[in-house]
């Protein structure tokens, strides 16, 4: 029940409709018996100053951040944490006493699944340099992964992507390539990570790689498809058949989430509750 005590939380991006966030956290809240609402907050880029300025106005205690803010919102944080920083991307903001405090839970989020395991002879193979790759890179470096390899399809890009890096406070052991080289890198993955859009709508029959190419990779090595929707998606298809382990991206989703509302109302929260809201939205 929303009454006057209730406290706000929210999602901000443009566009913000099609965001999973509110379900899932409210499904959360309402589970806890918690006096919140997390709402959807359509910002566009040019307001973003004002909307923040707002929020303190009225008190909001935390938020979401989704495209096209992730990075624009870096100088309106009194403080961003170390990983956020590294990524260059923040994801969820919260009050302290000190003003706006940001990090970035994607990073958890994608390590959520891969936890409890030894990495450290299992190179990562990420596909694609984009937002995402970011957490992904973040995330492989805190697993403990001996390499990172990065391939792009556009060198220029790519090359920005790995010298950012260079320059980050993780120093991640990170190396780029073109997509030309993948068959000399695929038969020692330990961890193949598709973060790009291929696969999803309208490309959901496409696949980043080939069964031939998939068929290269070790059998220990794990195929993880940050894509949530179709679930399986055609990568993950190819390497069920070829025998691997496979995730699927809507775990890092619940995870990401899981974090964020962790951190605001400063108590364990249900994953599982989480996790049912977003799939009951997703296959409705
Ligand atoms: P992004 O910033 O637009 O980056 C996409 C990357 O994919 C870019 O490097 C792009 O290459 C590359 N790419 C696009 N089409 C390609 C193609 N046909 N062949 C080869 N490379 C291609 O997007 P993002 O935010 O990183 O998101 C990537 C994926 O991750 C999306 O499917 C998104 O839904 C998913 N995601 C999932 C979660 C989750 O919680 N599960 C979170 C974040 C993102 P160029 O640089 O050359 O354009």
């Amino acid at each position: 029940m929303i009454q006057g005590t209730t406290q706000l939380l929210g999602v901000i991006g443009d566009p913000v409709k099609h965001s999973l966030s509110p379900v899932m956290h409210n499904a959360a809240i309402a589970a806890l018996g918690l006096d919140y609402v997390y709402l959807p907050l359509p910002i566009a880029a040019a307001d973003l100053p004002a909307a923040v300025r707002g929020f303190e106005a009225i008190g909001l205690r935390g938020f979401n951040i989704t495209i096209p803010h992730k990075q624009a919102i870096l100088p309106l944080l009194n403080e961003v944490s170390e990983v956020a920083q590294a990524v260059g991307a923040v994801n969820t903001v919260w009050r302290t006493a000190r003003g706006w405090s940001g990090t970035n839970t994607d990073v958890m989020g994608f390590l959520a699944p891969l936890r409890d395991r030894d990495w450290q002879q299992a190179p990562a193979a990420v596909l694609g340099n984009g937002g995402a790759a970011r957490a992904v890179v973040a995330a492989c470096h805190q697993l403990g992964c001996p390499e990172i390899w990065v391939f792009g399809r556009r060198s220029e890009r790519l090359q920005r992507f790995i010298e950012s890096w260079q320059i980050s406070p993780l120093r991640p052991r990170i190396a780029g390539y073109s997509w030309s080289q993948l068959d000399d890198y695929l038969p020692q993955a330990g961890l193949i990570i598709n973060a790009t859009p291929v696969g999803m709508a309208p490309q959901a029959a496409a696949s980043p790689l080939s069964s031939e190419q998939i068929a290269q990779l070790p059998k220990a090595a794990i195929a993880y498809d940050l894509i949530y929707t179709p679930r399986p998606t055609q990568f993950l298809k190819q390497a069920a058949q070829a025998g691997l382990e496979t995730i699927d991206g809507l775990e890092m989703l619940v995870q990401q989430g899981a974090a964020a509302l962790e951190i605001w109302v400063n108590q364990p929260v249900p994953i599982d509750v989480m996790r049912a809201a977003l799939l009951t939205q997703l296959e409705g």
